[in-house]
């Protein structure tokens, strides 16, 4: 059943292949994001950027978000592609990914 989710295409840029993986986004409040490996960098990266602006409104909840993105960042590049994530492992993902909208 798990396997079977994440060999669903990526739902960030709709490439299938790989297997998908989860990763707790954070932006001040932390969320789940569903795709591929590669999305996943971007989505990190990006709200990373986005939390460096924040710094000067919130410093403390960013430099938080920030260094747990870097964290999932890591641990990303650690776990290859096929080794998946807690999140995707818990089920708790039905339903809650990002979609293509941001594109
Ligand atoms: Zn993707």
């Amino acid at each position: 059943m798990v396997t079977r989710f994440r060999e669903l295409p990526c739902p960030m840029c709709g490439v299938s292949g790989g297997l998908l993986n989860g990763a707790p986004l954070n932006q001040g409040s932390s969320e789940l994001i569903v795709g591929c490996r590669s999305c996943l960098e971007q989505q990190l990266k990006s709200a990373n950027k986005a939390s460096v602006l924040a710094l000067f409104l919130k410093p403390a909840t960013a430099l938080t978000a920030i260094s747990r993105n870097d964290a999932t960042l890591r641990e990303l590049e650690r776990r290859k592609a096929d080794a998946g994530t807690p999140g995707i492992q818990s089920g708790s993902t039905a339903g809650n990914g990002r979609t293509c909208s941001n594109r």
